[in-house]
């Protein structure tokens, strides 16, 4: 388990009897919830934990579970190609055939929840993300955490719970999971054999497992040279825009996004989040702007992110955003 969800995971475990039947298990992306939900109910099934709750890791229901054919368990997750119990959202890009949990796979869990265990304990569903539950997926679910089974404990595991049915919420009780401070995030990192991994756990808003894909997939390819290109209040859009034919606009977005809250956050706040390698650079920026040209750029590019999978020619909209920007950060071209 990794060392900064070991303690919430104890006190979950220290005394299952307590647990509620459906838990909502929440925090941000590339923290490590699934792990966590599955190190969870691997204590709740496990014969002879060791004392403080966790899993022993030896006893024939830990071996069930290792091998993923615990008879007391499963996984509620949208289908893919791979194991999703093993993948789970935190670990990048995988094919999915649907986005979703389907109604079928819910109803599939009828005869699961409603024969009594095969080692006579309790019973596990993870539901992995529960965002992906559709809502006539969610309606059925609902059902049975309504009326819970006996011994029956359902693991929700979201990232985005404001997607969630309210009608779902209210029948979970919360548990929220964080990032870890930034030195046991680096720490970690290194331990992984990931170096220098500042900017990219700043990207990552402190998410280890969402800055170790980053810089694992290359995510950060080319954010230095934009940066450093438009730190310089005379750049060339067009240029910059040509130099870019290959980067994929989401990056193009994710980072002008972030960079124009850094911007914002400098200059209202005098720190940044995002960039701290390129810290100098934007306090001579914010310095320049007015605060509430930059805050207008940073909301369009966040809304714009959102609706990214739009059809949208990727040449014109990062030469638009970059004329936009260049004129904030040196109005005389305004004139111009
Ligand atoms: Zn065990």
């Amino acid at each position: 388990m990794y060392k900064w969800l070991e303690l919430p995971l104890q006190a979950v475990l220290k005394d299952p009897s307590q647990l509620a039947h459906a838990l909502l298990i929440r925090g941000p992306r590339g923290i490590g919830k699934q792990a966590f939900g599955m190190a969870l109910a691997q204590g709740l099934l496990c014969e002879k934990p060791v004392p403080g709750g966790l899993a022993c890791g030896t006893c024939s229901s830990c071996g069930w579970f290792a091998t993923g054919a615990h008879p007391d368990f499963r996984v509620l997750a949208p289908p893919t190609d791979s194991d999703p119990a093993a993948e789970g959202e935190e670990a990048g890009p995988k094919t999915k055939a649907s986005p979703w949990i389907s109604i079928e796979q819910v109803r599939e869990l009828h005869d699961f929840i409603n024969v009594s265990s095969h080692r006579g304990g309790r019973k596990v569903i993870v539901v992995s993300p529960a965002e992906a539950l559709n809502v006539a997926a969610a309606n059925a679910l609902l059902k049975n955490l309504e009326e819970p089974p006996a011994q029956t404990h359902f693991l929700l595991i979201s990232h985005r719970p404001h997607r969630l049915m309210r009608t779902i919420i209210s029948r979970c009780r919360q548990l929220a999971l964080h990032e870890p401070d930034r030195a046991l995030a680096l720490s970690w990192l290194a331990g992984q054999g990931i170096k220098d991994a500042e900017v990219a756990l700043a990207q990552a808003s402190g998410a280890p497992l969402l800055a170790q894909a980053m810089i694992e997939n290359n995510e950060l390819s080319g954010r230095n040279d934009l940066l450093r290109a438009i730190a310089s209040p005379d750049f060339d859009p067009l240029a910059v825009a040509e130099s870019l034919r290959d980067l994929p606009l989401e990056r193009f977005i994710n980072w002008l996004q972030k960079w124009t809250c850094d911007i914002v956050e400098q200059r209202m706040l005098g720190r940044i989040r995002y960039n701290p390698d390129l810290s100098r650079e934007l306090a001579i920026i914010a310095k320049r702007v007015e605060p509430l040209s930059a805050l207008r750029l940073h909301r369009k590019l966040v809304r714009e992110q959102r609706n990214i999978h739009h059809p949208l020619n990727a040449r014109l909209y990062m030469e638009s955003v970059l004329f936009a920007y260049a004129a904030m950060v040196n109005p005389s071209r305004r004139a111009a």
